[in-house]
C-alpha cells in the first residue's frame, strides 16, 4: 500500500464558529491552522475561504492568494482550494479560487445531490460546467480532486478521462454520510465505500470524507482499504460524541494514531506530490 495521504478539510460552508469557536474562517486562523495540520501530519489543506463577516463563500482570488501565500510562508504542505463552494453561488463565481493557482482544487462531479433541509437548493454542475473547470485545471497545472458521491456520479469521472482532460493518477474522494441534508447522497456503511471502490477507473487512487459522526469510522476503513483521509471541521465538528474537537489539527492527530497502529505509513506533502503525480514544491 501506499503511505496514507491525510487531508485536513479546515472551514467548509455549512458551519462556522457557532457550531465550534475553534473553526478557522479568517485568513490568519485559515493559515495557522493549516500549519498546525501540517506538523500534526496532514499532507493537503482542503481551503474554503470566508467573508469578512465569517459567511460562506469568499469568491475573490485575492483572498485565495493571501492565504496561499500566508501558508507558504510556514509549510510546504499542498493547497487545495474549493470550487465546490456555496451552493447557491453561480458555477462562474464558485471557480474564481481557481485563478489563484492552488497546487489542487475540488471538482464537484454531477447533480446527483441537492440540499433538501431548510431551503430546498440544486446542489448542480452540468456536464459542460465540469468540462469547463477540468480544462482550465489542465490548462494552469492544477490537479483535480473529484468529489463524489454516488456511483452515477463516475460516469462524469470516466467521461473527463475519455475527453483527455485528467492527468493521471486521477483522484477521487468518496462524500458519504451527507443524506441527512442532501436527497441522492449516500449514507457511510463499509459495504457501500467497498461497492464504490470496486468501481473505480484504472489508474485511480482514492480518498474518503465521512460526515459527521462518519468520519471516524469511514476514514478507518479507507486506511484499511488502502485509500488515502480527509478529516476536519468541514465535515465534522466534533471528536466523540457530544464532545467538540478541539482543533482541526487534533482531528489529524487521531488520524495519525490510528494509522500507525494499522501499519499504514504517513506520507509528507512532497511524498503525497509524487504519488498524485504534482511538481515538486
Ligand atoms: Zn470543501
Amino acid at each position: 500500500m501506499d503511505k496514507l495521504i491525510i487531508t485536513a478539510a479546515l472551514t467548509g460552508s455549512f458551519h462556522g464558529k457557532e457550531a465550534n469557536p475553534a473553526l478557522p474562517e479568517q485568513p490568519e486562523e485559515i493559515i495557522q491552522s493549516a500549519y498546525e495540520c501540517y506538523n500534526a501530519g496532514a499532507a493537503i489543506v482542503h481551503i474554503h475561504a470566508r467573508e469578512k463577516d465569517g459567511s460562506t463563500t469568499s469568491t475573490d482570488p485575492e483572498v485565495y492568494k493571501k492565504i496561499k501565500h500566508g501558508i507558504r510562508a510556514k509549510c510546504n504542505i499542498i493547497t487545495q482550494f474549493t470550487t465546490g463552494s456555496a451552493p447557491h453561488l453561480d458555477f462562474e463565481d464558485k471557480i474564481k479560487s481557481l485563478y489563484a493557482d492552488p497546487e489542487m482544487a475540488s471538482l464537484n462531479m454531477g447533480s446527483g445531490i441537492n440540499l433538501w433541509k431548510g431551503s430546498e437548493i440544486m446542489f448542480s454542475s452540468t456536464p459542460s460546467q465540469i468540462q469547463r473547470a477540468a480544462k482550465i485545471m489542465k490548462d494552469r497545472g492544477i490537479k483535480p480532486e473529484m468529489e463524489v458521491y454516488g456511483l452515477q456520479m463516475m460516469g462524469d469521472v470516466t467521461r473527463l478521462i475519455d475527453l483527455d482532460l485528467l492527468e493521471r493518477p486521477y483522484y477521487i474522494n468518496f462524500v458519504l454520510g451527507m443524506h441527512d441534508l442532501f436527497l441522492g447522497g449516500l449514507p457511510y456503511t463499509p459495504k457501500i465505500l467497498m461497492f464504490l471502490v470496486e468501481h473505480l477507473p484504472p489508474y485511480s487512487i482514492f480518498n474518503v470524507t465521512g460526515i459527521a459522526q462518519n468520519q471516524l469510522p469511514a476514514t478507518t476503513m479507507s486506511m484499511l482499504l488502502g485509500g488515502n483521509v480527509r478529516v476536519g471541521f468541514e465535515d465534522n465538528i466534533y471528536y466523540s460524541k457530544g464532545v467538540l474537537a478541539k482543533s482541526n489539527a487534533q482531528l489529524v492527530e487521531r488520524t495519525v494514531r490510528i494509522a500507525k497502529e494499522l501499519g499504514r505509513e504517513i506520507a509528507s506533502s512532497d511524498e503525497a506530490r509524487q504519488i498524485l503525480n504534482l511538481k515538486p514544491a
